[in-house]
């Protein structure tokens, strides 16, 4: 039996979150600046194979879930046939993808091939206008479609919509009662200052708005019991087909259970997203390193895991929390 990875406190860790590009064909502009950001060169991504082999580590170490997300996954090339080629991995027992749904219609019967065990779908308004307004592009019909189209399929599908004054404040109610109507899980996330520069952070709708928001139009809702390792506190109601659900992404409040490691694209390990990296994988699986020595060194770094995201704010070496989230895969 493989050493589970654990923290020194104690916390298993297994779970990673691969971002795989940070380029996007959208332009959310609290994840990057409408211009976009400097995209890496290709050669600064971590290969395919690169990526395949890192996995493979991790399955040893008991990492058993895995998450392709980015930038938007889809936008790189191969991305479906690597996906493809996860799950024959030895120690992965799932995989899920992060998307923001405006490519993925024509990949679903494939997806749901290859066993994906759920999708994450960021959906921050339902109306054209808005949609235009946050991503700067069209594409609200695509991503609705593709959600309709992973529920016939049969793929657990959650929303997640990034809740932000004078953008998408009215969606809310529509959103939830989405999960009222279908099940659906749909969750509202606390925006952080991950923008890459593109606006000043001001975090207006936080944990406590939000629930006494979802409260004051659903007073049926009520809390659900929350699962182990989870970000979002859930609620639901006797009559609801799903569930909805809050993130406090920036109040953190969650750190006390978290299972995760993140690798950038251009491999960078974060045992937290406030981190701002803390072993350069791509280092030691270019020169040479034995799969043994890069177990030890994730192994040493996943240690120090910090003990939620404000100590690894603080243990910050480079500048403030300020990177687009696209570089960090969320
Ligand atoms: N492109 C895919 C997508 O949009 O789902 C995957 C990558 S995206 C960076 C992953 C998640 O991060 C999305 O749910 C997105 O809404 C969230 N995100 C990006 N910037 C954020 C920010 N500043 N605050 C909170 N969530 C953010
Ligand atoms: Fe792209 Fe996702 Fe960032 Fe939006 S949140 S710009 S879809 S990476």
């Amino acid at each position: 039996m493989p050493e589970q990875l654990r923290d020194n406190y104690g916390r298993k860790l297994d779970y990673v979150r691969l971002a795989i590009t940070d380029r996007c064909n959208l332009r959310c502009f609290y994840c990057m600046p409408s211009c976009g950001i400097k995209f890496v060169e290709r050669d600064e991504l971590l290969s395919y194979e690169e990526l395949e082999r890192l996995i493979g580590i991790l399955g040893g170490m008991g990492v058993h879930k895995v998450r392709i997300t980015g930038g938007e996954p889809l936008v790189r090339r191969g991305a479906m046939e690597f996906m493809e080629r996860i799950p024959k991995i030895s120690g992965v027992q799932s995989l899920h993808l992060t998307t923001n749904g405006t490519l993925t219609l024509p990949h679903i019967p494939r997806l749901a091939q290859l066993g994906l065990a759920s999708v994450n779908i960021s959906l921050d308004a339902l109306d054209e206008d808005r949609f235009f307004k946050i991503t700067k592009r069209k594409g609200l019909q695509a991503v609705l479609e593709s959600v309709s189209r992973f529920a016939d399929a049969g793929i657990p599908t959650k929303l997640n919509m990034v809740v932000m004054a004078g953008y998408n404040d009215e969606d809310i109610s529509a959103m939830a009662a989405l999960a009222r109507d279908r099940d659906l899980e749909i969750r509202f996330i606390e925006e952080m200052p991950f923008n890459g520069k593109s606006h000043e952070h001001q975090l207006y709708w936080d944990h406590r708005k939000l629930r006494d928001h979802l409260f004051a139009h659903f007073p049926e809702l009520r809390a659900k019991d929350r699962e182990a390792n989870s970000t979002s506190q859930m609620y639901s109601a006797p009559k609801w087909q799903g569930s909805v659900g809050i993130i406090a992404a920036f109040s953190r409040t969650f750190c006390g259970t978290c299972n995760r490691l993140r690798i950038t694209p251009t491999g960078m390990l974060k045992t937290c997203l406030y981190d701002d990296g803390v072993l350069d994988l791509r280092e030691i699986l270019r020169n040479g390193s034995s799969d043994a020595q890069i177990e030890q060194a994730i192994r040493t770094a996943a240690a120090h895991k910090p003990k939620d995201g404000f100590e690894a704010e603080l243990n910050r070496t480079s500048h403030a929390v300020s990177e687009s989230m696209a570089t960090i895969g969320g």
